[in-house]
């Protein structure tokens, strides 16, 4: 095979609850997980329901065109279904575009402290990762657009970032979208959309009709709670959403998951409970951080990034005495950030767990 594939180091996820309580000798029941970003409700019920009520059909193909959830995605963001590419997750989606866009050689940007999956993508199609160094934890746009080469063919913006929570202003992200050359396609990456208070909100599709080389990609693993399932959707103009269209698996999302995310994409009361949740989450955390005299990164996703350490061995070493305690979350030093741990935003008690264990071990260090 490609030295380039051979040469990608393998992406690590949070750790499941079953190989912790077996690991450490633990009761799973007690086991809390803050790791992997995931929304604390679980799914919701009426996304379940429907998959209950779409059980019958599964000895049949899913629809190859995801009629009904492209149907439901037209609705609730008015982009005709043409603009629209289903993923397997928005992990997908990304890889999609790279797959579309980039060849051995090509140039691919994006920042430092960025999303994992960006390099994966970037190497898996021999691509040359350019990696623009992280201004405040966050995207540096100018620099980002200095490094853009006539070689360059894919940019991946994350807004909210994560590992870091950061958050760029839309009049920021728009400038930017102003000044790229048509030859680059910018994936615009809102995992974490959903999340954002209204005084954060944009329109990122108003850019999706402005810019023919803009790709959105959203998720239904977050804030819609259906990360199992394994949902994620593009928006872009038919000039790449075709393309992306073409080198789709034809059955990518099953039918169950698209059965849930329709009724998900529907379920308001869910999206503004789960948002609410997240904000109060993020108060508690973050005024405990403050307490403990913990430096955090300000976060705009349903994580947050915190400091444990002034020695490159901090994050690993508390995450190990957080997993003795039945805590899952997950340390950075895979993106360059060994001093720190990412923290989901879970269920008030979950918080509280976290904060007591993350207590005792600092107090023992
Ligand atoms: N983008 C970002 C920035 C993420 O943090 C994640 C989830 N970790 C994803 C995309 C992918 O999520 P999924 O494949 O579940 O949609």
């Amino acid at each position: 095979g490609p030295d380039y594939v051979r040469a990608i180091a393998p992406y690590q996820g949070g750790k499941p609850i079953s190989e912790v309580a077996r690991e450490f000798g633990l009761d799973e029941s007690r086991i809390v997980k803050l790791a992997s970003n995931e929304n604390p409700l679980g799914m919701p019920e009426s996304a379940k329901q429907a998959m209950i009520a779409a059980m019958a059909e599964t000895g049949r193909y899913p629809d190859a065109n995801g009629f009904e959830l492209k149907q439901a995605i037209t609705e609730k963001y008015g982009v005709p279904q043409e603009w629209i590419t289903l993923g397997n997750g928005s992990n997908d989606i990304l890889e999609l575009a790279a797959h579309a866009f980039v060849q051995p050689g090509h140039e691919v940007v994006y920042a430092q402290y960025s999303f994992a999956v960006y390099a994966l993508a970037t190497q898996a199609v021999g691509g040359k990762a350019v990696v623009v160094p992280a201004k405040d934890y966050g995207h540096d746009l100018a620099a980002m657009r200095a490094a853009i080469t006539p070689d360059t063919r894919l940019v991946f913006l994350a807004n909210p970032n994560n590992p870091t929570g950061t958050f760029l202003p839309a009049a920021d992200i728009d400038a930017f979208l102003k000044s790229v050359p048509q030859h680059v396609v910018v994936v615009l990456d809102e995992a974490y959309n959903e999340y954002l208070a209204a005084e954060q909100q944009y329109d990122s599709i108003q850019w999706v009709r402005q810019y023919p080389n803009l790709l959105v990609s959203r998720t239904m693993s977050k804030a819609y709670g259906l990360a199992g399932l394994r949902v994620g959707f593009g928006i872009a103009q038919p000039g790449i959403t075709d393309l992306l269209n073409r080198i789709r698996q034809p059955f990518n999302v099953n039918s169950l998951a698209q059965a849930a995310a329709v009724a998900a994409l529907n379920d308001k009361e869910f999206l503004s409970r789960s948002a609410k949740l997240n904000a109060d989450g993020y108060q508690q955390l973050t005024r405990a951080f403050e307490a403990m005299g913990l430096e955090y990164v300000p976060s705009f996703g349903n994580f947050v990034l915190v400091k444990v350490g002034n020695e490159d061995g901090a994050g690993a070493r508390i995450n190990l005495a957080l997993l003795k305690r039945g805590i899952i979350v997950r340390p950075v030093g895979n993106y360059g950030l060994p001093q720190w741990l990412r923290v989901s935003i879970g269920l008030p008690e979950e918080n509280e767990a976290f904060l007591a264990a993350l207590r005792q071990v600092m107090a023992e260090a």
